[in-house]
Order: C-alpha cells, then sequence, then structure tokens
C-alpha cells in the first residue's frame, strides 16, 4: 500500500460542477503542477505536516493525523465520515496521487461515486486508474494538454469540462480544442466558473456571443460552498 501527504480530510457539500450541492467527502491532496495566479488553495501546493480529519461535518473539532497517511487509513477515514456517497479527490492536483487514488477506491469498493477534479495536464496519470463507471473526472481546461488528457480518459468513465472565466480567457482557442475532440456539450456539459463568484458581465457577454455562435450549451455556476460560507 502506498502513503501519501493529504492537507484535510472533511465532509462537506460539492460546490461546483455537475455535482454542485451534493454532499461530498473531500480528501485535498498536497503539492499542484500548475500555480495559477487565482487559485484559492495555494497552501495545497506545499506538503504539510499534519492532515486536518474533521470527524463530524461541520463541526469545528479536527484531528491532526500526522502526514504521509496510507490509503487504508484513507479509506477507514471517508468510511467513518459516511459509508456510501460521494468522495471527491482534490488538490492541489489529485492526480499527482494517482495510483494511490486508485488504492484507496479499490478499498472503498462500489458504493461512493469518486470525483476527480483534475486541471486536465497530466495524461499519463490516468492509466493508473480502472475503467469504472462511478469515476466521475471534472477536468479544468487550462491548457493545450487538455486535448491528450481528454483523449486518455477512460471510456466507461464519465466526465466533463469545467472552465474558469479568467479574465484573459481565450475562448477562441478553447474552442478550437473541443471542436479538435468533437466534444458534443449535450453529452459532456461545459460548466463555466466565475473566480470568486464574481462576474464582468461585459466580458460575459463576449463569450455568451461566442459560445452561443458556435453551439455551445453551457452553464455559468457560481461556487456555492463559498456563497454558503462553506469549506
Ligand atoms: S491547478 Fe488548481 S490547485 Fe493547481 S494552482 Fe491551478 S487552481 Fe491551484
Amino acid at each position: 500500500m502506498s502513503s501519501a501527504n493529504i492537507q484535510e480530510i472533511f465532509r462537506s457539500i460539492q460546490g461546483e460542477g455537475l455535482y454542485s450541492g451534493v454532499p461530498a467527502i473531500f480528501v485535498r491532496f498536497s503539492e499542484c503542477n500548475l500555480r495559477c495566479g487565482y487559485c484559492d488553495t495555494k497552501r495545497s501546493w506545499r506538503k504539510t505536516k499534519h492532515c486536518l480529519y474533521q470527524p463530524v461535518e461541520f463541526s469545528r473539532r479536527q484531528v491532526r493525523v500526522p502526514n504521509d497517511i496510507s490509503a487504508e487509513d484513507c479509506a477507514d477515514m471517508i468510511f467513518w465520515l459516511a459509508p456510501q456517497g460521494l468522495v471527491s479527490f482534490t488538490g492541489g492536483e489529485p492526480l499527482l496521487q494517482a495510483k494511490y487514488i486508485a488504492e484507496v477506491i479499490k478499498l472503498l469498493g462500489t458504493k461512493y461515486t469518486y470525483l476527480i477534479e483534475t486541471n486536465g495536464t497530466l495524461p499519463q496519470a490516468l492509466k493508473y486508474l480502472p475503467e469504472q463507471k462511478n469515476i466521475v473526472y471534472s477536468v479544468d481546461l487550462k491548457n493545450q494538454k487538455f486535448v491528450s488528457f481528454y483523449k486518455a480518459i477512460p471510456k466507461k468513465s464519465q466526465k466533463y469540462i469545467k472552465i474558469v472565466l479568467e479574465k484573459d480567457l481565450d475562448i477562441t482557442n478553447i474552442l478550437a480544442m473541443l471542436k479538435s475532440l468533437r466534444v458534443a456539450s449535450a453529452t459532456n456539459p461545459l460548466f463555466l466558473q466565475p473566480i470568486d463568484n464574481k462576474l464582468d458581465k461585459k466580458q460575459l457577454q463576449k463569450w455568451m456571443y461566442i459560445l452561443d455562435k458556435s453551439g455551445y450549451k453551457y452553464r455559468i455556476t457560481p461556487q456555492i460552498h463559498k456563497s454558503l460560507r462553506l469549506k
């Protein structure tokens, strides 16, 4: 069994994307291969001595568990929070720990849906994950590596695309990538996410015009955990 440096494990409400509003257990891994300026989890870029485990959702009580955490212990902590439901592997970049995630999934079995919130830049990591229907990839569209990543997602797994509405978003380039993959937005919904729930309406108007013209269906979704003041 392998081990991993984990920032925190807790239960809250999924705040983004397809599962927005669904109760979820979050496993936040340390370290990321990118350095996005708008990142709201910069503290996760570095390893940490202790994983903060919140044994009861929304409570202030936290247990400091020394890092690194074995896959077995991680699976146990998830199970004690809820014996079924949604598990969100997040970060940092969770796919830096792809082998470890595969071990945790194997230990926990089929009672959970596993959401992997990835920046979509590590296609080589996907070979470690099993081909299962209950694994869902929330893929950020950040750069050109998205194309090879999206192609490498196991066929049985589900996936959707998240686009963070940065000021300098190159929507034309994004559309070119989606078209090259023949991504149809009816089956692969596009989630457009404002940074910190703030929108520049003029810019949004421009992006909506371009997306409408190209026939893409999309949803503009705020991060509800921030509106609800949850973690
Ligand atoms: S990929 Fe995600 S975790 Fe990594 S720096 Fe960018 S926003 Fe932060």
